[in-house]
């Protein structure tokens, strides 16, 4: 792996002893350039959820059409970020969401997720067009499997399909469906399938009821924080002209990636304060940890890191596979747990590259009370 010259440069730049976040919101923008090259026609949302650093929304809030939240907080920043249109999803809305939402100056399209927030909807004067979140009796490849298996996000098919109806009887503006089933999908051929079942399955669901105007096949395209990247060419060749009916019938197809636009954007860095050896086993112990980048520890596995050397002011170990913890007082805080090196020593500081996405966002820092981590963004 190589870090960027401009990522080394800032990496150095850092006090000591480092825990930082670098961010480029360049990286976010080419990444868009490609779902827009390879998907043309449809509408992209960015999913806010991923990395809310205020200069990678901003660029998304620029770049894509819009942005998707997930809470009344979202909501609000990404309105702030100036998104041009919005997508409120989560499973658990409070009434203060609903009426956030109800009050929202933006375009909105509301994904309902229960017959229990249509009424609220309706209750609260919501306006603007529904999509139904439906978790369909199917599964794709990737690591969060949101449908095809109980979860609580959406209804079951015929929930959703009875629920239609106690919609368009509330009022509700019904424009479609919101079908997210997945992230980190990196097989094209199923997520072409993907795409090309939520279209038919929203065709026929809306038969009858409603004129479709609206099918979210959510996000899920993948980027794997060891590096792996979904082929968005290979999805737009498996699709063929698929999706072209439902384009050229006004049906606005949109997809909510998150992960792939966020996920190389943003590197971790932390620097070695120790090295040791403990039970035959090499350890680099970092100043910061997984109470700022948990990912690694939330799904267990080794995050591939770069060494930039530092001054190095002690011990150095030479050609050794090393375990990298952090400062946290668990077993758990591991970000590598063993990658060989040809030399690590105190001062060095440590990239964690491909990061951006879930890094920061889904971390616990408040626990052991270390101060946070720096955040640097570069362009
Ligand atoms: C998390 C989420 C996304 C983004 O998923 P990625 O895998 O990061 O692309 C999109 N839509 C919804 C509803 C989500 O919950």
């Amino acid at each position: 792996m190589s870090i960027p010259a401009k990522v080394r440069i800032a990496v150095e730049a850092l006090e000591s002893p480092a825990s930082a976040w670098v961010y480029d919101p360049g990286v976010l923008g080419a990444r868009l350039a490609a779902v827009r090259a390879a998907f043309p026609e449809w509408t992209v949302l960015y999913a806010m959820k991923a990395c809310a650093n205020p200069a990678i929304l901003a660029a998304a809030a620029r770049g894509a059409d819009g942005i998707e939240c997930a809470s009344g907080g979202e909501l609000a920043a990404a309105q702030s970020a100036g998104a041009r249109r919005l997508a409120f999803s989560g499973p658990a809305k409070t009434p203060a969401d609903i009426a956030a939402a109800a009050a929202c100056g933006t375009p909105l399209v509301m994904h309902a997720e229960s017959v229990r927030e249509l009424e609220a909807l309706a209750a609260a004067g919501f306006a603007g067009p529904v999509a139904l979140r439906v978790n369909r009796g199917r599964a794709l490849p990737g690591s969060h499997q949101m449908t095809g298996a109980p979860t609580p996000f959406g209804m079951d098919e015929d929930t959703a399909l009875a629920a239609l109806g106690q919609a368009l009887a509330l009022g509700l503006d019904v424009a479609g469906f919101h079908l997210h089933a997945v992230s980190n999908c990196l097989d094209a051929d199923a997520y072409a399938a993907h795409v090309r079942d939520a279209l038919a399955w929203a065709a026929t669901a809306s038969e009858g009821g409603f004129g479709l105007r609206y099918v979210n096949v959510g996000g899920g395209l993948g980027a794997d924080p060891r590096g792996d990247v979904l082929d968005l060419d290979a999805v737009a060749a498996a699709l063929g002209d698929g999706p072209g009916r439902f384009l050229d019938a006004g049906v606005d197809l949109v997809v909510e990636p998150g992960r792939y636009l966020a996920a190389a954007a943003g590197w971790y860095t932390a620097e070695v304060v120790d090295v040791k050896t403990v039970g035959g086993r090499a350890f680099a112990l970092v100043r910061g940890g997984t109470h700022h980048f948990r990912l690694p520890a939330a799904w267990g596995y080794a995050h591939p890191f770069d060494v930039v050397p530092g001054p190095r002011t002690g011990a150095v170990l030479t050609d050794v596979e090393v375990r990298v913890c952090g400062e946290l007082c668990t077993p758990r805080d591991v970000l590598n747990g063993g990658q060989r090196v040809e030399s690590i020593g105190v001062g060095d500081r440590l990239v964690f590259a491909d990061a951006g996405a879930y890094g920061w966002e889904v971390s616990h820092d408040r626990f052991l009370g270390h101060p946070g981590p720096d955040m640097v963004v570069i362009d």
